[in-house]
């Protein structure tokens, strides 16, 4: 039987489930240290303990090309990870799944299937949409997509600042299709999904014919949202073009949205660029203000409530106030929905409430100035189209844990908290993580351009410069 000392228990190490637990320990604190989750989402994720015999541990990891990578350029870390959870030295010896002679387990591992969470946002149509001034193109353009699939603008890019409606339309698209027409298959994903679909296949296989092979067999209509992640992955943007070309050359629809014109989006291969302007690029502004009435009416009737209610110049003023995006203008309405129904219980919506109820929001933007750490987690979520709630959970896509560590990162050099302070923000992650989410962004900073473009970005709409 062999037994391994932790924290200074002997521990016997003879069950399946005692092997998975403490390579689990080790892989956990190797991806801490490992700067590019790709890396570490390739290589090391799919590798477990075959067997330990003497001071011998055998690992098995999923692929050649993945043994050969942690002999070259891992063993030092392994070693002293390993040897720091089994509290003593073992010689590591990596093998490929097919070296491991005594293979019990033949179990035929299910081919990947991708895009398995991929749906549309039913509740985002075109009749929902309301359309003024600026937004007006986007929309007609949207439309003729929906109508004709791959035959009028091919591909079709819609670029804006965010909250103004291009998820939006995406989504609208794809429910006009699939509505005249169910059989077509409309894959909608965002550029981030798309990031973490080509890890979870480059990790299980190195031939890269199959996504794109998936995608000829599966995608009528691909609809990207917020490409601009791609911007910093080589080997993502490689893959990108390829499906992006097969697609094309079959006529088949691509629509993709970006938080830029792609000719701004610095650091995103000028072939893709070139692709990605081929066909027609349109921009969404800021609604004007008859827009943004328009938008709260329409709302305000889908809640359900009357109109009547409101008095005159309260829609104008909630205009007026949050019209640099539509989901502000959203958060203002719900916030005085919210206000009037719960807490004043009262039917009658007079401008003085109106104020009352959205004074929180209007301190908000008055204090744009101030810089704090939930600022920072709120703009950092935005950005990355994802919730503050991921921002401060536990589930670690790479795009999440990416936001996170970006968050840590601002929250020490803007605010220059304490690490300990930034981990009770962050839901209580403690002072090794925020070290090591902090310095995998520094190191990221000195020649990844995706990190410095995302970096200046976020000062930016911190407003520090
Ligand atoms: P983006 O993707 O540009 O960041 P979204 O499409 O997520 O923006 O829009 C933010 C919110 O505003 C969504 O709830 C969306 O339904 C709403 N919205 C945006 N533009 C309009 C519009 N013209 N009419 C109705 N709702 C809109
Ligand atoms: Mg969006």
């Amino acid at each position: 039987m062999i037994s391994v000392l932790i924290n200074g228990i002997i521990v016997a190490v003879n069950s399946v489930s005692e092997k998975t637990a403490l390579w689990a320990k080790v892989l956990a604190k190797i991806e801490e240290e490992v700067i590019d989750s790709a890396v570490f989402h390739t290589f090391f994720e799919g590798s477990y303990i075959n067997k330990i015999e003497g001071d011998q541990i055998e690992i098995v990891t999923s692929t050649r090309v993945a043994k050969s990578v942690l002999e070259s350029r891992y063993s030092e870390l392994l070693n002293d990870v390993v040897k720091e959870v089994f509290q003593s030295e073992y010689v590591l010896v990596i093998k490929t799944e097919d070296q491991v002679v005594s293979k019990t387990d033949e179990s035929i591992e299910e081919k990947p299937k991708f895009f398995a969470d991929s749906r549309l946002h039913s509740e985002y149509t075109f009749k929902n949409f309301v359309i003024g001034a600026s937004n007006t193109e986007a929309y007609q353009a949207s439309l003729m997509v929906s109508a004709d699939p791959g035959k009028t603008f091919n591909p079709l890019l819609i670029y804006s600042n965010s909250g103004l409606g291009k998820t939006h339309l995406l989504n609208a698209i794809g429910n006009n299709i699939k509505e005249t027409n169910p059989n077509t298959k409309v894959l909608y994903t965002s550029a981030a999904d798309f990031i973490d679909e080509y890890i979870k296949f480059a990790r299980g296989n190195t031939d890269n014919e199959s996504l794109s092979a998936w995608f000829k067999s599966n995608v009528d209509v691909f609809l990207v949202d917020d490409i601009q992640f791609l911007i910093g992955r080589p080997k993502t943007m490689e893959m990108f073009f390829l499906v992006f070309q097969s697609l094309y050359e079959r006529r088949k629809q691509i629509v993709m949205t970006s938080d830029q014109h792609p000719n701004q989006l610095q650091g995103l291969d000028d072939r893709l660029k070139t692709r990605f302007i081929s066909g027609l690029t349109l921009s969404i502004q800021p609604p004007d203000p008859v827009t943004s009435e328009g938008i709260l009416k329409s709302r305000i009737v889908t809640h359900g409530l009357d109109l009547a209610d409101f008095d005159d110049d309260v829609i104008p003023f909630l205009a007026g106030k949050f019209s640099s995006s539509v989901r502000e203008l959203e958060e203002a309405l719900n916030r005085l929905l919210f206000y009037t129904i719960n807490i004043k219980q009262t039917k009658h919506i007079s401008l003085d409430l109106a104020k009352e109820a959205i004074q929180g929001l209007i301190k908000v933007q008055d204090d744009q100035g101030k810089l704090t750490p939930q600022r920072i987690i709120a703009v950092v979520a935005d950005y990355y189209n994802i919730s503050v709630n991921q921002i401060t959970g536990k589930i670690r896509t790479s795009q999440i844990a990416l936001a996170r560590h970006i968050t840590m990162y601002l929250m020490r050099s803007l605010l220059e908290e304490p690490l300990t302070k930034i981990g009770s923000y962050l839901g209580g992650k403690d002072h090794t993580t925020v070290i090591n989410g902090i310095q995998k962004v520094e190191k990221e900073l000195k020649n990844n351009t995706q990190m410095q473009e995302a970096i200046k970005e976020l000062r930016k709409r911190l407003g520090a410069n």
